[in-house]
């Protein structure tokens, strides 16, 4: 009898230890099947007045000043932005780092760039120690840790070792707050707060193109909600504050792409079906499929990967 129950203990601890870490049991599992960058994919047809740089990176003006850098060779189909205004330039995301991204921005402008990424994961941060000038969201929990100006990434907000890159430790330049107004010179930006793909993620608004830069909180093909940080409630949360604060944009660009050609551009109606879905999703009425993580479907351009419902921490 005595047997029998320890051997239940032990079973309902290790069940217990698995669920309670298990983003960070996917991080390992991913760390030991990869290790290094998987190799590049073939360069494809892209749009007419795409251009490009090398054979690697690709330039689109999406916007007046405003230039997507894509990595579409990279198997994650990155897209980083250039925000151009006439003092300062303000670079949003840079990749995971597979080739240096400064010659490109610099043959895009001479001014000064600031380096923001939409959150910290390696495929975003990888060029950031390149530029002279990093930014980071004016988060209190990030401020806190920092020693001064001095921000070590952590181990599950960086991710670096799944494909064998090194977490940086940087130098912060600028702290900015959440919507607080950027000036670039003839033009501003804000960094808008939108976390559910992780607790740093922002969104950029590009005001003089009514454009949102929305980094992976939004982009074509699977959200991941199953990351560390990762959460369905401020997922939901950042939808409505996007669809409420934001009501007159209708024009998203991701991080990431799913198909060619061009860079990846969502709409206003993409944020408001994702809505719905998350909002299915908490109220009992949508279930995923697969076994972990669970695909639960938004409409035929994303999807979102997430926690079976029993794991969600709807509030
Ligand atoms: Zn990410």
């Amino acid at each position: 009898m005595k047997k029998i129950v320890l051997v239940s203990v032990g079973i309902g601890l290790l069940v217990w230890l698995t669920v309670d870490q298990r983003h960070y049991l996917f991080y390992q599992a991913a760390r030991l099947s990869g290790g290094s960058p998987p190799a590049l994919i073939d360069a494809v047809d892209e749009l007419p007045s795409t251009v490009w740089f090398d054979d690697y990176y690709t330039v689109d003006e999406i916007g007046t000043g405003t230039f997507a850098i894509g990595e579409t060779r990279y198997w994650q189909q990155n897209f980083n932005y250039l925000v151009v205004g006439e003092h300062t330039a303000l670079l949003f995301d840079a990749g995971p780092g597979v080739r240096d991204i400064r010659p490109v921005v610099e043959s895009i402008t001479d001014l000064p760039v600031i380096f923001l990424p939409s959150h910290f994961h390696y495929d975003h941060v990888g060029n950031g120690t390149n530029f002279a000038q990093r930014a980071v969201v004016d988060l209190p929990y990030l401020r806190a840790r920092a020693d001064g100006d001095e921000l070590a990434f952590t181990k599950m907000e960086h991710l670096g070792p799944i494909e064998g890159f090194p977490i940086p430790t940087w130098t912060v330049d600028h702290w900015w707050a959440p919507d607080q107004p950027i000036d670039l010179g003839g033009r501003s930006v804000a960094v808008i707060h939108t976390p559910g793909h992780s607790k740093e993620s922002i969104s950029l608004f590009d005001e003089s193109n009514n454009v949102i830069l929305s980094g992976d909180f939004l982009y074509e093909g699977m959200l991941y909600v199953f990351v560390p940080g990762s959460s369905v409630q401020d997922y939901l949360t950042t939808t409505q504050t996007l669809l409420q604060k934001y009501a007159t944009t209708d024009v998203y660009y991701g991080a990431h792409r799913l198909t060619p050609p061009g860079p990846p551009r969502l709409a206003r109606q993409d944020v408001a079906e994702l809505e719905q879905t998350l909002l299915n999703i908490k109220a009992g009425e949508l279930t995923g499929s697969g076994l972990y993580p669970k695909t639960y479907y938004v409409n035929q351009n994303i999807s979102i990967l997430a926690d079976p419902n029993f794991l969600h921490d709807w509030k």
